[in-house]
């Protein structure tokens, strides 16, 4: 067993560390995530953030350099991603586009579609969202209702989607729709490419726990999408929704920076105030779910540079993280005590983020896929259990 990166992916890591104590904006790299007036001025920082890194072709790393990235491997993805939270740099936005509709358009589209969309995404001059989960349709995807009906050269496509990341500021959506009413389940379902801001969307901010309002309702009425921007074939979108689907879960290496940086202010905390027994052993398990965390990512980034399949242990990798966040914000709100819970004012701790963190993390739970589906897939797969 070797838990080392390689010397070009170290080399790789020191070149990165340098770039980004360099172009870190200022307000970040020191905890304090810089205020913004507004989600619409927080997007546009970011969009113009990720259009700095892409300049200097560090988004998407692993992508192929055609289309703005460095065409290298696994380890150094890992490591772009590791280094940007342990800098505190802004995160990257179009993180749907990068992460989940590059791979399956490379994957699935035409040269034409390729050609057409995939240099903008890394550039951020074309945002992306996903547009599958429904009211009635959600870990059960395949009883999605939105329909596309073919009309000569394009399709004519009403429905209602729910809980779409960013939608308000996407220039285009991967969509899940019915393009054969006849059949039920996976079959009949189509993956298109839609433009948002197509006559007949109309995107409804909803307002999350945290106060934000990063997730929407869309509406789709009668809204035309060309033929040319069906992706595969019609009829065979499942196929591709699962290739974007799998990636959406795997290596987590951010989630990992910010769990070790939560575990270091809980560390500062005892040595101030000190701690009973009970916190002490509060705070040893945290550590070691911490160390497992790093392990599992390991295991899995070994898996890959090998050029292995991610299988089941993806999900278990999503359940152990999701899990373990949720456990270690209970136990930093609870050694603050009160004051933790507060939104702001001097007593606030940092400023409020540890409550909106906190409160964010209840949906670690859902998203990617919901814990007890995730439970599931390896309640079948790994264990053998049966349905
Ligand atoms: C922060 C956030 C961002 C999101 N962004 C997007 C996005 O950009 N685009 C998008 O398309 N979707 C997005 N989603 C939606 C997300 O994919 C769904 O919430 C998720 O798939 C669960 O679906 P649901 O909410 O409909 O819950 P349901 O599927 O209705 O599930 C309700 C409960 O029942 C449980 N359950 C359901 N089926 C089973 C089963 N077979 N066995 C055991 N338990 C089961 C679930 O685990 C859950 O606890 C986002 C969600 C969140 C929280």
């Amino acid at each position: 067993m070797d838990l080392r990166f390689s010397p070009a992916a170290e080399a790789f890591r020191a070149e990165l560390r340098a770039w980004l104590v360099a172009h870190t904006p200022g307000g970040y790299g020191h905890g304090d995530a810089q205020h913004h007036a507004s989600l619409d001025d927080e997007f546009e920082f970011h969009r113009a953030w990720q259009a700095r890194l892409a300049a200097d072709r560090w988004v998407g790393v692993h992508w192929p350099r055609e289309y703005g990235g460095r065409g290298v491997g696994p380890e150094e993805n890992y490591l772009l991603q590791e280094e940007m939270a342990q800098a505190r740099a802004p995160e990257v936005i179009n993180r749907i586009g990068v992460n989940l509709v590059g791979p399956s358009l490379m994957r699935h589209g035409t040269a034409a579609q390729r050609e057409r969309w995939l240099s903008r995404i890394l550039s951020c001059e074309d945002v992306w969202c996903q547009l599958f989960s429904e009211p009635g349709a959600g870990s059960d995807l395949t009883a999605l209702t939105t329909r596309a009906d073919a009309d000569g050269d394009h399709f004519v496509v009403n429905g209602r989607k729910l809980w779409t990341s960013w939608a308000q500021y996407a220039d285009y959506g991967i969509l899940l729709a019915r393009t054969d009413p006849a059949v039920k389940g996976a079959r009949g379902i189509s993956y298109l490419v839609i433009d948002m801001r197509a006559p007949g969307v109309e995107v409804r901010p909803l307002r999350q726990l945290t106060g934000s309002t990063e997730f929407n309702e869309v509406l789709l009425e009668n809204v035309t999408v060309p033929r040319d921007d069906l992706i595969g074939e019609l009829n065979g979108g499942w196929a591709i929704a699962q290739t974007t689907l799998a990636h959406e879960r795997g290596t987590s290496p951010r989630q990992l920076v910010i769990h070790r940086m939560l575990l270091d202010s809980l560390l500062g905390l005892v040595r101030e105030r000190g701690a009973d027994q009970a916190r002490r052993d509060q705070v040893a398990q945290c550590a070691i779910e911490v160390e497992i965390a790093r392990l599992n990512n390991l295991r899995t980034l070994t898996r890959l540079v090998r050029g292995e399949k991610l299988g089941p242990e993806s999900s278990f990798i999503k359940l152990y993280w999701s899990e373990m966040s949720q456990r270690m914000h209970d136990v930093v709100m609870e050694a603050h005590g009160p004051a933790g819970a507060l939104w702001g004012g001097e007593r606030a701790v940092a400023d409020g983020r540890l409550v909106r963190s906190w409160l964010y993390y209840r949906a670690a739970s859902i998203f990617a896929g919901s814990n007890e589906i995730q439970r599931n897939i390896i309640a079948q797969r790994t264990l053998g259990l049966p349905r």
